[in-house]
């Protein structure tokens, strides 16, 4: 192999350039003899230059280049054999005649040993030495004609093994028993071998063993022309005793084979001789990975690493037909986590996703090899039991199942409960089709969870898809702010050092049609997942807005209102227009309009939410913590937003007399007092945790025990009766 540098050659050049006359030297210390033979040569079209003597002749030969020189053997100065030496030293490519008048056999042999191309005799005939010179100089040129071309080929070929080696792909030779007679450098990086090693040895050396029966036909290609293997993949096999994991990252390397049959060109046509084979080998392990991954992503769900529907489906699909041939029946099951939602919610997406992840894990370990565990989205998993004996079975399994998850999941210091329901189909009794089969056991998971959840339920035929009255309900929402059915009602928050009223939580209700007054629990998680809750939320601010505008119209003080913010709308890119579109349409004054926001919420999307409350703080416009104490709690972050009141959360409040409880409501409330935040406890109830809270100097308290949360127009009458101070009395009375 060689690295060395190489000079661009001019691999079209001819040797064309070789001069038309030939220059001849004579040499001579007879001048009568020189005389002769200028006159002759004159004949020709010799450029002629005489020297008389050997020491003239040594000072020709010095100053130019010969085609060819006739020399005297005998001359007194410097003898014949002495110029030949000189000539032998100087230009040994200058052919030599001696032209002599010593006749002995002896210095003929001296003079050609010395170099001399030719020897001629004096007196010599005239034509014959013409003749001789002649051929002397057609000789020469044919010679020097070949060192050209030996030349060039050898550039060619230093040329040649310079781009096979440096080439990216792995290029070779077989002879006819399909060992290797040539690798290039490229093998080195690409297999780990040392192209010592592999030459001599047989190509199945570097195939993978998946792929040996089609290298014999592929890699030692027999074929020559259009039928050759062409971007054909095969599986190479790297040193299995070279230990480079940067360069052979995995054992084995995808190459795009493009090979021919290399035959003898000599031999006729007819029965021209197999010599081997040549290929060049492409790379394409990373493209294959890459490929590999947009595979695998197309069938799995990324986050716990399990088939996904798809893949779920082609499972099932290829267990149908075998359990057909088989004659076993197979089952489908659904699961799904119940109350999933709210720890997610809760807690975050994080431990919302470590918490799948677990689950997943646990319900691996309930089944068998051959079992398929998919999860088909959310917190929705399907198993398929390839192969049963009976019913009995999948109940087994569904038993094993629901008691494994019903062991709590610690996460992140969270000690979290779950349960599931499980809905379970069985082919062939309740069909063999592959998405109905699915649907079915989903039925019958809905009907598992309308049942008391944390159980089995077999799919029966007329089973109805209870999953309908969560898309009814999706349906009526989508028509319910068209056709007014929303209501706000409004909860005071309440001074607890003078009794006043210092503002209202607005809390959303739907009138439905059929079903009455509906909490935001029973339809906000749709409108959430459905996204209607952007246009309903959009309705509340300016519900908000207006009801704001008519106190203000009606002389009642100013008290400030407080409105939920859901996920979606925080994240709509709209969020903060719409905000300040309702602002500027009620010419409200921005101090006078809270936002709550849960502390989860906040941390979702950290960085653009800044933003997003920044500009809204800038208008005047105030940000509440919701449920403070069952988020993040990491006043470092929070501190980062424009807060203006802490909401503790009710579930704090509601356990005031427990000693702990106390300590940590205290801590807030001392932390909050220390940011220079608004407090408010939130689900006060009673007298005795009142108390409590204006005992650790809570600023507002918010709850039942002064009022739940009234209509407007009850607010309204709050506001008018109670503008000063108030009075719980009146309000018992009035209740
Ligand atoms: P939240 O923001 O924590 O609202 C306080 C909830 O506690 C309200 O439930 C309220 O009626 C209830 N509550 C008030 N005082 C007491 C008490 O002394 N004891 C107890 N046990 N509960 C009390 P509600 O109205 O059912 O609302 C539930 C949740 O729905 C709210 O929780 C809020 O997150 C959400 N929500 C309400 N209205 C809206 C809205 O307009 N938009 C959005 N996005 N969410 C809303
Ligand atoms: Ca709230
Ligand atoms: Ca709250």
């Amino acid at each position: 192999m060689s690295n060395e540098p190489i000079e661009p050659v001019e691999l079209h050049s001819t040797v064309s350039s070789f001069p038309v006359r030939s220059r001849l030297l004579v040499v001579d210390d007879e001048p009568l003899i020189l005389e002769g033979l200028t006159r002759l040569l004159a004949t020709r079209e010799y450029e002629v230059v005489t020297a008389n003597g050997g020491c003239e002749a040594l000072i020709a030969i010095g100053k130019q280049q010969f085609d060819a020189i006739l020399l005297d053997l005998g001359m007194p100065d410097l003898n014949g054999n002495e110029v030949l030496r000189f000539v032998a030293d100087r230009s040994a490519d200058t052919p030599v005649i001696v032209v002599s008048g010593d006749s002995t056999i002896d210095a003929a042999i001296r003079a050609l040993r010395g170099g001399a191309a030719d020897f001629v005799r004096k007196p010599y005939e005239p034509e014959e030495l013409l003749r001789r010179i002649d051929n002397t100089l057609t000789r020469r040129r044919l010679e020097k004609e070949n060192n050209h071309i030996l030349q060039r080929l050898q550039q060619s070929e230093k040329w040649h093994r310079f781009l096979v080696n440096s080439s990216p792909d792995f290029i070779y030779t077989l002879d006819c028993e399909g060992r290797f007679t040539f690798v290039n450098d490229r093998v080195e990086s690409l297999l780990g071998y040392r192209r010592e090693d592999l030459l001599g040895q047989h190509y199945s050396l570097v195939i993978h063993e998946d792929d040996i029966a089609r290298a014999e036909h592929v890699f030692n290609e027999r074929r020559a022309g259009d039928r050759s293997a062409r971007n054909i993949e095969i599986n190479l096999k790297c040193n299995p005793g070279v230990r480079r994991p940067r360069l052979m990252n995995g054992r084995c390397k995808s190459v795009e084979l493009t090979a021919t049959g290399m035959y003898d060109e000599e031999a006729s046509q007819f029965d021209r001789r197999f010599i081997g084979s040549y290929g060049v080998a492409k790379d394409v392990t990373e493209r294959k990975q890459a490929e590999e991954t947009v595979h695998y992503q197309a069938y799995h769900d990324l986050l716990t690493g399990l088939p996904n529907r798809a893949l779920f489906r082609d499972h099932l699909g290829l267990m149908l037909a075998q359990a057909k041939r088989n004659q076993k029946p197979l089952a489908v099951l659904s699961l799904d986590l119940d109350h999933f939602k709210v720890i997610n919610d809760s807690l975050g997406h994080a431990i919302g996703d470590e918490l799948l992840l677990a689950v997943g894990a646990r319900l691996r370990q309930c089944l068998r090899e051959g079992d398929t565990l998919a999860r088909l989205g959310g917190d929705e998993f399907a198993v398929l039991l390839p192969t049963l004996v009976s019913r009995s079975d999948v109940e087994h399994i569904g038993r094993k199942i629901i008691q494994v998850l019903s062991k709590p999941v610690y996460v992140k210091s969270h000690e979290i409960y779950i349960s599931v329901s499980i809905g379970a189909c069985v082919a062939p009794e309740d069909g063999d089709l592959i998405d109905s089969l699915i649907r079915q056991a989903e039925i019958a998971m809905y009907q598992a969870k309308s049942q008391g959840r944390s159980r089995l339920q077999f799919w029966e035929a007329g089973m109805q898809a209870p999953y309908s009255e969560r898309m009814q309900i999706e349906a009526d929402l989508r028509r319910a702010l068209a056709r007014n059915e929303f209501v706000l009602f409004y909860q005071p928050q309440v001074d607890t050092a003078t009794g006043e009223v210092r503002g209202f939580e607005a809390l959303l209700r739907w009138w439905h049609p059929q079903r009455g007054m509906l909490a935001p629990a029973d339809f906000i998680p749709v409108a959430e997942e459905a996204g209607v809750i952007v246009p309903i939320g959009d309705w509340v601010m300016r519900q908000a807005g207006a009801q704001m505008a008519e106190w203000r119209k009606d002389g009642l003080p100013p008290v400030r209102i407080s409105v939920n913010i859901s996920a979606r709308q925080l994240e709509s890119p709209d969020f903060v227009d719409s905000i300040m579109r309702a602002v500027q349409v009620y010419s409200l004054d921005g101090n006078l309009l809270e936002l709550e926001i849960t502390e989860s919420l906040l941390m979702r999307d950290f960085e653009a939410n800044a933003i997003k409350l920044g500009r809204l703080s800038a208008s005047g416009i105030r940000l509440a913590i919701d449920d403070f104490g069952t988020g993040y709690s990491s006043f470092k972050y929070l501190s980062r937003f424009p807060i203006h009141t802490l909401k503790i959360d009710q579930s704090f409040v509601q356990e005031l007399d427990r000693e702990e409880n106390m300590s940590i409501v205290n801590a807030m409330i001392a932390m909050g007092r220390g940011m220079n935040l608004n407090v408010v406890a939130e689900g006060v109830e009673t007298e005795a945790q009142r108390v409590r809270l204006q005992q650790m100097q809570c600023h507002e308290v918010q709850g039942y025990f002064y009022s739940p949360p009234v209509s407007s127009h009850e607010a309204t009458a709050m506001l008018r009766q109670h503008v000063r101070g108030f009075d719980r009395a009146k309000q018992l009375a009035a209740s």
